[in-house]
């Protein structure tokens, strides 16, 4: 990983690099950010940088021996910590998991532990939320009594420190304190709150921000993608970068949102609940990511119909099929109920990040969308 990949950030990459450059490296740092900010990808990529041989100003060189191997996360001297769950392993550690977790960063660098423990599957049967067990402690007292294989710095990364177990937590104390030359614990937190204070006193902890708006415009710059289904996207998420990524991978490319949300709308307006059922099961059938998109997408819709009711036509960002779809629709979108119908949009959304039956809240939106598009204006239309 590249500082270059990491969108914004620009402050707190300027100040590891420096700090590198001119050897003040702490040897047991926290990264702390919230869910979905740039903090693993920049813990990464500042590991890589210690490590590179051949470290430019701003950036590794990304082809020297050693960050050939950091690309792949398959450092020798790079050691990741994160929680696990009991499935087949009666004590597992997090060796026994690496090739996934490895995988699944890769694929995302600012993703999140329900991610990770939602990638367990049916392997979970009794719903645990992951743990750093106790063993994981012996497993890291025992790789630091070897040498470093080749890297100058070892690097022990330890991915949502907050799952750790007391017992994990008291028996890394004397390790996080002092070090054996040439190891670096680098802690990735959201969390310092669920941290032990004795292990906040050991740690230098850097700050890493949200992302800007500007930094996730920038980050999805080559896909052609929508600025207002971004901004709407970094708004519901909280700026997180990983779900937006989640969000645009998994589902906009395969999926006409247009398509579904025209019918849907045209089903409500005709109160016909026999289509609208088929259509929530459907919606239902199809997974957290595309729902929530799904309402993003209808968000954007009511607010172009606003645009193309009340502002200046210019202002739409819509497709041809989009915009032919306003002018039958739009009339039926106006100050008596836009923001009511974003306003259940948006606790549609925050319902199914808490797991909300989607069958059931997909139907009671329909039930409210044919109430509120049956409302009448207070005056008519110029
Ligand atoms: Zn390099």
């Amino acid at each position: 990983m590249l500082f270059k990949d990491i969108p914004g950030n620009k402050k707190i990459k300027k100040e590891l690099i420096s700090s590198v450059d001119n050897k003040r490296i702490s040897h047991a740092q926290l990264f702390l950010g919230g869910e979905g900010s740039a903090k693993l990808a920049l813990a990464i990529s500042y590991a890589q940088f210690l490590n590179c041989e051949n470290r430019g100003q701003t950036d590794s060189c990304d082809i020297c021996a050693s960050c050939l191997k950091y690309k792949k996360l398959a450092h020798p001297d790079l050691f990741f910590v994160f929680p696990v769950l009991k499935t087949t392993i009666k004590t597992p550690v997090s060796d026994n998991f690496i090739f996934e977790f490895r995988k699944f960063i890769k694929n995302n660098y600012y993703t999140s532990l329900d991610e990770w423990i939602d990638s367990f599957g049916k392997q979970n049967k009794t719903g645990q939320k992951g743990k750093i067990y106790k063993d994981e402690a012996d497993n890291i007292h025992k790789k630091i009594r070897l040498k470093n294989y080749e890297a100058k710095y070892r690097v022990i990364l330890i991915w949502m420190p907050e799952k750790m177990e007391t017992r994990t937590s008291n028996k890394l104390l004397k390790l996080l304190e002092e070090p054996p030359v040439g190891t670096i614990f680098i802690l990735v937190s959201e969390n310092t709150d669920k941290l032990l204070a004795t292990i906040l006193s050991r740690v230098q902890i850097v700050k890493v921000h949200d992302f800007t708006e500007a930094d996730i415009l920038s980050y999805f710059s080559d896909e052609k993608l929508e600025v207002d289904m971004l901004r709407q996207l970094k708004n519901l998420t909280k700026s997180n970068l990983g779900r937006i990524s989640q969000l645009i991978n998994q589902e906009a490319s395969n999926v006409d949102l247009f398509e579904q949300y025209s019918a849907w709308v045209r089903q409500c307006y005709k109160l016909d609940i026999q289509e609208i059922s088929k259509t929530t099961d459907e919606i239902s059938r199809k997974g957290r990511n595309f729902q929530q998109l799904f309402l993003s997408y209808a968000i954007k819709m009511i607010r172009e119909c606003l645009i193309y009711n009340f502002s200046d036509k210019d202002l739409l960002k819509t497709t041809k099929k989009e915009e032919s779809f306003l002018v039958n629709f739009s009339p039926f979108i106006h100050e008596k109920n836009s923001v009511l119908i974003v306003e259940r949009l948006e606790e549609s959304i925050q319902s199914i990040n808490r797991n909300a039956n989607a069958k059931i809240l997909f139907f009671e939106l329909s039930l409210q969308m044919m109430k509120l598009l049956k409302v009448k204006r207070k005056f008519a239309v110029k």
